[in-house]
């Protein structure tokens, strides 16, 4: 109708990104103050695509080691942080939700179901129940402040919109996975109102190397210490089990490494001790011993030894050639011969020619930096009233639950810190536009 004034709605909070933080921030916010008006947004078609995905579909939570060590970025401001959020914490309010914890040898924390849907439907539940509202399909564009008020401009199905608010929480996330919503677009956003953003980059990660090292060991695993060593002499270990891929290396320690190779623009080259626990010296004695079997073709030598993929490659690095029986028998290798073969094992080497990227990395390494953020709130120092939360700051965390942690904890200080600025709800309060 022409002429007539449209009236709006005015919400009290509403998040950016329906992941693991901004849900967790809803839910929280709804607890702290029932009755506030609270609007989720979310660009994708469901809430918590990723949450979903966590933990190969198991979501591992939190894990019992967290520390400021096992964080990166401005990790060096975070401990008021996980002071507050410890993980007794957050297992106590999950529990106090309904969702009781497991965890396993490692200390790794998961729901006691191992289904990441328990953890993303109760909050999804938490948020609804107590009259929160979810939009998907929404993305923002824009984010305005007029006054003490927010505009955000989005787009939902072609159609622009505007919604009003008296607070803000951006937890838009990183930039990896795009098919689980990572986006630059929100950095941008928070890069307009002023923020200073560290350049992103993908960490955990799988690493590539050169195409004809990496096709005879596709689907090969095995266990062993893999170190990223850079031409200026840094380097990162991490041990566990290691997957060859058709591009390169994988597998949670190639992951925990990949963070020291960056933006890539160093050389660098991973080396694997397929034997870590076994000094040069221990291993020459034993390819002796098995050297001295005549019976077996030589090709075999590591057979009984490593992986047999893993074996005839570097019986093949080493001699140019896979040995087969007409190669002679084991006994027959020299002692240099064996030597050389010990040192291979202990250094089994790929140049890195890149990361897995975007599409493979677990997080986002770089996002707002923390000196911006007052960390008893999670308002940004730029903008009053805007709370960030999540993977979009300039934190990231190890494998194995760390990072939804960080998630989790930012996600609640900011939900319940924008709750407790906000004196009273605005049930009733609309705007004339
Ligand atoms: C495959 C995989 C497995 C993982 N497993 C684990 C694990 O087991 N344990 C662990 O600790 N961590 C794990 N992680 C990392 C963890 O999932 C993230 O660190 C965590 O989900 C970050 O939460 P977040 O809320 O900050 O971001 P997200 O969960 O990414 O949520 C951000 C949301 O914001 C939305 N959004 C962005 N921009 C806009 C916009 N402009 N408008 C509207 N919506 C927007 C996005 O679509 C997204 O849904 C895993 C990651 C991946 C990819």
């Amino acid at each position: 109708m022409n002429g007539v004034k449209r009236m709006k709605q005015i919400w009290d909070l509403v998040v950016v990104g329906a992941g693991a933080s901004g849900l967790m921030a809803a839910a929280a916010a709804l607890e702290y103050t029932p009755g506030l008006r609270v609007l989720v947004l979310e660009k994708e078609k469901k809430p918590g695509k990723r949450l979903l995905a966590t933990g190969n579909g198991r979501c591992n939570l939190s894990n019992r080691r967290i520390s400021p060590q096992r964080y990166h970025g401005d990790a060096d401001k975070i401990f008021p942080v996980l002071e507050r959020f410890s993980v007794k914490a957050i297992e106590k309010r999950f529990a106090s939700w309904g969702l009781p914890c497991r965890e396993d040898d490692e200390g790794r924390i998961y729901p006691y179901n191992l289904q990441a849907s328990a953890v993303q439907e109760l909050l999804l539940h938490r948020i609804q129940r107590a009259g929160g509202e979810i939009r998907c399909c929404f993305s923002v564009l824009s984010c305005q402040k007029a006054g003490s008020e927010f505009c955000l401009q989005g787009e939902m199905q072609g159609a622009e919109e505007k919604i009003d608010a008296r607070r803000v929480i951006f937890a838009c996330g990183g930039l990896s996975y795009p098919s689980l919503g990572g986006s630059e677009r929100s950095w941008g956003i928070l890069g307009k109102m002023g923020h200073d953003i560290a350049k992103g980059f993908p960490a955990l990660v799988s690493l590539k190397t050169e195409k004809k090292l990496a096709a005879p060991l596709k689907g090969a695993r095995c266990k062993g210490r893999v170190t990223l060593r850079l031409e200026n002499g840094k380097e990162a270990s991490s041990q566990g089990e290691i997957q060859f891929t058709e591009t390169g290396l994988s597998g949670i320690c190639v992951f925990e490494i990949s963070r020291l190779y960056g933006d890539g623009k160093s050389k660098a080259q991973l080396i694997c001790d397929l034997m870590p626990e076994y000094t040069f010296g221990d291993l020459l004695h034993l390819l002796r011993i098995r050297g001295k079997d005549s019976s077996l073709p030589a090709g075999s030598l590591l057979d009984s030894i490593l992986q047999k993929q893993v074996g005839r490659e570097i019986l093949r690095r080493c001699f140019g050639k896979g040995m087969g029986e007409k190669d002679g028998f084991p006994g027959e290798f020299t002692e240099k011969q064996l030597a050389a073969i010990a040192r291979e094992i202990k250094n089994f080497s790929f140049p890195v020619l890149g990361t897995g990227g975007w599409d493979a990395a677990q997080v986002t390494a770089g996002g707002v930096r923390l000196k911006q953020i007052n960390l008893e709130t999670m308002e940004s120092k730029i903008c009053k009233g805007l709370y960030l939360a999540g993977e979009v700051l300039n934190i990231d965390g190890d494998c194995g639950g760390f990072n939804l942690h960080w998630a989790w904890s930012t996600g609640c200080l900011a939900g319940i810190s924008a709750a407790r600025s906000l004196k009273s709800p605005s049930a009733l309060k609309t705007k004339k536009n």
